[in-house]
């Protein structure tokens, strides 16, 4: 049985990667013409680790990745710390799998090595652009003319998904009111950041710090809201003076690490309601395509490596049929919408706007952390303590 996959993200490399394992024909097609990756960090909690360990990978993403001591929350502009979580020990006793901070292009790069070597082809630089049905099977156009027969086409191509878009129909996705700045800095530009992953909240915009590469990279990304975002494209290169404009004056060394920026992006964010079905006639959806979220949570990726292993599971017990893609939505939609309900709801929860109103929501939270901080760690465990390896279909 052959399986095509519409895009060569973290989403269909993971889907590569278990399908091929479990005895499917693959062919990954990706537009662009290298796997690329944004220069950027990503957060790997322990529900993703499980997966990764699930798909044979999680040594090598762990020997290039940094180790958080903490998950934190601050106020921006002072610094003051609402909650501190020592994720490290709590992901392995509480967890039982890694919290890592990676860089998008490393775990790629494995990724990618990991689809191969299980069978997997890629095929760079070619676009699905429409699938027909033929008999039992699909026929599925590139846009450089070829023609690939297969008996199940699935989209792990983005937020603007293609598959997508054939199978339901023309809908844009929904702005989140927000765009993100994204940018790496070298570590010595603040040497006295602590090896954590801090939210620094601020009202109307948030900040996200981490290490990547064992340290050698400190992360940035910078949240800020913003009424209408006019680019046509949703990543484009962003102006320093803008960023310092947002962030300048926030507390140390967050100014000192943005001033070090030779280059940033700025993103729109979008996100999607859950969509009403995932899959039809042998074509269905994973990761961004089916149910982009806003990075509040640091999940989307998360839920990409989950999906593609269920499917797989799905896939194995009952080969390619109708049944098994229900029981795969079945499976995996009701925690993606809550993880999707979760993360819109966390950007009002960082963006408190004034004195009143973040006294009101940091106050209880830094008491609580006082007081039950098992309560507070616990709060995540709906989240970190799913295990994929033993979903059972
Ligand atoms: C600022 C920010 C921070 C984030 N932080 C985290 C985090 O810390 N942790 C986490 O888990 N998640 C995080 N996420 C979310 C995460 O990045 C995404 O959920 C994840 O990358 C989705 O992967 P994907 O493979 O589904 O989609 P994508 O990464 O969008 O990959 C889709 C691929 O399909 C290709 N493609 C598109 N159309 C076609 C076509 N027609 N034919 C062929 N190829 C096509 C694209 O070129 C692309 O390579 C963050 C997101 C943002 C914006």
């Amino acid at each position: 049985m052959k399986i095509v996959i519409a895009g060569g993200g973290i989403g269909g490399l993971c889907a590569a990667i278990a399908l091929s394992k479990v005895g499917f024909e693959i062919e990954v097609v990706e537009r662009a013409s290298a796997l690329l990756e944004v220069g950027a960090g990503l957060q790997l909690s322990p529900n993703a680790t499980k997966g990764l360990a699930a798909l044979g990978v999680l040594e090598a993403v762990a020997a290039i990745s940094s180790v958080p001591e903490t998950l934190e929350m601050r106020i921006g502009r002072t610094g003051q710390k609402v909650f501190s979580i020592p994720i490290a020990k709590e992901a392995s006793t509480r967890y039982g799998s890694p919290y890592l901070h990676t860089h998008r292009a490393d775990l790629i790069e494995i990724l990618a090595r990991a689809a191969i070597h299980a069978g997997a082809q890629i095929r760079l630089g070619a676009r699905v652009s429409a699938y027909v049905h033929d008999g039992p099977s699909l026929r599925v156009g590139l846009d450089t003319g070829a023609i690939l027969p297969c008996d199940l086409l699935l989209g792990a191509d983005g937020v603007r998904s293609t598959v997508r878009r054939q199978m339901l129909g023309e809908e844009a996705p929904r702005f989140t009111g927000a765009v993100a700045w994204r940018m790496l800095a070298p570590a010595d530009v603040a040497p006295d950041l602590p090896h954590s992953a801090i939210v620094w909240a601020g009202p109307g915009k948030h900040a996200v710090t981490y290490r990547v590469r064992r340290g050698a990279l400190i992360n940035f990304v910078g949240v800020v809201e913003t009424k209408e975002w006019r680019s046509e494209s949703w990543d484009q290169t962003g102006d320093p003076v803008e960023l310092a404009k947002e962030f300048g004056d926030w507390a140390g060394p967050i100014p000192d690490i943005i001033a070090s920026a030779s280059q940033s992006f700025v993103w729109a964010l979008f996100d999607r309601d859950p969509l009403p079905t995932w899959s039809a006639d042998r074509v269905t959806l994973l990761g961004d395509a089916c149910h982009p979220m806003p990075p509040f949570q640091a999940q989307g990726a998360a839920m990409a490596i989950e999906d593609s292993i269920v499917l797989a599971k799905c896939l194995q017990a009952e080969g390619v049929s109708d049944s098994a893609l229900q029981r795969y939505e079945k499976l995996r939609k009701p925690r993606t919408s809550k993880v999707l309900a979760s993360a819109r709801a966390n950007m009002g929860v960082f963006h408190r706007s004034n004195a009143v109103t973040q006294a009101a929501t940091y106050g209880p939270m830094k008491l609580a952390d006082r007081l039950f901080p098992s309560f507070v760690r616990s709060r995540q465990d709906w989240i970190y303590g799913y295990d994929v390896r033993n979903v059972t279909v």
